[in-house]
């Protein structure tokens, strides 16, 4: 199933992802991926209990998801809330699924979120804040949000300029359903090492930045950031969570064209 065209950013080990289609799979690559994480904390001198692993099931049917519980995954991230709220559905019986979702959400989608998700990664915008929060006080429940950065100024990604972050985290002080944990960042698509590593640095500088003048009570404790191609990089700049898909559930057949509009197929 691996084909080059679909190689992932940084292929630091020569990646060669295996389709997961059994409980014995998922573990077998599970165990990959965490000794992965464990020899990049060595390298970076961190601990790997400071690095969270979420599994990202996109593009894979509700039964996969279920293989991977049966290993033991119980937080899954998905990037499209269609997608993601028809598996929540599918998969109501099973025990402390959690689900986090980590891409772009239209505003009127909000309240289709927070029926079933526990996090969001992509908070981009203060229409998508308001109506979040207000379907949240609703709902009577508050969300774990990370504020998404364009951290690469590829026009084709969605995230606040570095520089408009200050300001966006002073005013989502009225929303108070929403705990801001931190900031995430998509690096460029790129097998340029540098410059990858150059992402995930800046989404670092501006945390550090954003930690001495963010409003009070505001933790920003979080950088999720790094990918299956990527994420040993991420790691040395401090990731606190790493977003993984592929080296979990096996290549993805679809371009990654569409899930980064504006990349050449
Ligand atoms: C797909 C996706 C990932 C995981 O990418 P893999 O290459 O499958 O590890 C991480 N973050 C976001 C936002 C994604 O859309």
């Amino acid at each position: 199933m691996y084909h080059p065209a679909l190689a992932p950013a940084v292929p630091l080990v020569e990646p060669v992802w295996r389709e997961a289609i059994s409980p014995e799979d998922f573990a077998a690559n599970l165990a990959d991926v965490n000794a992965r994480i464990a020899a990049a904390c060595l390298q970076a001198g961190r601990s790997p209990a400071s690095v969270r692993l979420l599994p990202v099931s996109k593009t894979w049917p509700a039964e996969r998801v279920r293989l991977a519980w049966q290993a033991g995954l119980r937080e899954f991230g998905e990037n499209r809330i269609q997608e993601a709220s028809a598996k929540a559905r599918e998969l109501a019986d099973l025990d402390g699924l959690r689900w986090a979702i980590i891409g772009h959400l239209q505003s009127n989608k909000a309240r289709q979120l927070v029926r079933f998700a526990s996090e969001f990664h992509a908070l981009d915008s203060l229409a998508l804040a308001l109506e979040l929060d207000k379907r949240l006080q609703q709902a009577g429940r508050g969300l774990d949000v990370l504020v998404q950065i364009n951290t690469s100024g590829e026009a084709s990604k969605f995230g606040l300029a570095p520089q408009d972050a200050a300001a966006f985290l002073h005013a989502l002080r009225p929303y108070s359903a929403l705990r801001v944990r931190g900031l995430m960042t998509l690096a460029l698509h790129s097998r340029d090492v540098p410059a990858v590593r150059q992402c995930f640095a800046g989404l670092r500088v501006l945390r550090d930045h954003l930690q001495q003048i963010a409003p009070a009570g505001m933790q920003l404790d979080e950088l999720s950031m790094g990918m299956s191609g990527d994420f040993e990089l991420a790691i040395a700049e401090g990731a606190t969570t790493v977003r993984i898909g592929q080296a979990l559930f096996g290549p993805r057949v679809m371009p990654d064209a569409l899930f980064w509009p504006g990349l050449a197929q």
